[in-house]
């Protein structure tokens, strides 16, 4: 399997990113990703003041996905998602939303066995894993946007549900994609409000390919259960609005709703989510279960 070893990697996903790989629609491949302090911290004595501010967040890639176009709607599926060391947490003085934490330390853990183990002052708890992605996106129209922050193309958007077995659809906006993933978390709680969680290296295993449909408001992801509208904004509110939008386009435009039908099943069943209200802009995503939709008939995204 052709595979990107986590020294190949980026920091911001860019305009005119050069591929350092390309693979076929289809074919399956293996991005290796360093924990999103780039395995700086090796131990609990390893604090952030020693940290290389330069090197935070990296992503690995870019991956050029070959025959597919500017505009494409590509269907990336997370056939795998692999821890492939321990895990890392720290915590800063005014970090994250806890404004209040006084104490800088590091912490690395365990996440053997499928579960974290962590100590604590009362006591070892262990946790049950649930591994996830927080960077993967593709390459923007113009510009370039640092791997730290999420937007319409992905990036840093920390949400729990992108995790082995979930598709994730993003809009090809240069030739090829240019896809690139890092930042995994073996667990981490809806919010990140900590600004990290059980940050860990990991092997990630995607294929990837254009979708016949046009109009699918993206980010989007598709889970075993869920279809799921992503957005990310520069407050939470108008995160919550935009993924609230865009899945309300998504039942009318694609999955065929009228309006009112739409909105009903919406308010009934749909529920608004954070991802993440600690990066550069806020993540939120709405999320409908399949098995409705499934019961009105529709068929799938293809
Ligand atoms: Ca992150
Ligand atoms: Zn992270």
């Amino acid at each position: 399997m052709k595979t990107l070893d986590s020294k190949e990697l980026f920091y911001a996903f860019s305009a005119d990113a050069k591929p350092l790989m390309t693979v076929a629609q289809g074919e399956s491949f293996a991005l290796e990703t360093r924990d999103c302090f780039s395995n700086q911290l090796c131990s609990d004595e390893d604090t952030v003041d020693t940290l290389d501010w330069n090197d935070i967040n990296p992503a690995t890639g870019p991956v050029e996905i070959q025959g597919v176009r500017t505009g494409d709607i590509v269907r990336f599926d997370i056939e795998k998602l692999e821890m492939t060391g321990k895990s890392v947490m720290i915590t800063l003085p005014g970090s994250g939303a806890l404004g209040g934490i006084s104490q800088t330390t590091t912490r690395v853990l365990d996440n053997e066995d499928g579960v974290l183990t962590l100590p604590t002052e009362k006591g070892v708890l262990k946790l049950p894993l649930k591994p996830m992605i927080g960077v993967i996106g593709v390459s923007p129209a113009e510009g370039s946007i640092p791997t730290g922050t999420p937007d319409t193309h992905g990036g840093n958007m920390d949400c729990t549900k992108i995790g082995q077995g979930a598709s994730l659809f993003l809009k090809a906006a240069v030739d090829g994609a240019m896809f690139g993933c890092g930042d995994v978390h073996a667990l981490m709680g809806d919010g990140e409000v900590l600004v990290c969680g059980a940050e860990t290296p990991a092997r990630v295993t995607v294929s990837a390919r254009a979708i016949a449909a046009r109009e699918l408001p993206t980010p989007f992801l598709e889970t075993e259960d869920q279809y799921i509208a992503i957005a990310s904004a520069e407050t939470v509110d108008k995160a919550t609005e935009d993924a609230t939008e865009n899945m309300f386009r998504f039942l009318t435009d694609i999955a065929g709703l009228s309006e009112g039908d739409a909105g009903r099943l919406m308010t009934l069943v749909g529920n608004v989510m954070i991802c993440q209200i600690v990066d550069p802009q806020k993540t939120a995503r709405f999320e409908f279960p399949k098995a409705v939709l499934a019961e009105l008939g529709f068929a799938g995204i293809e």
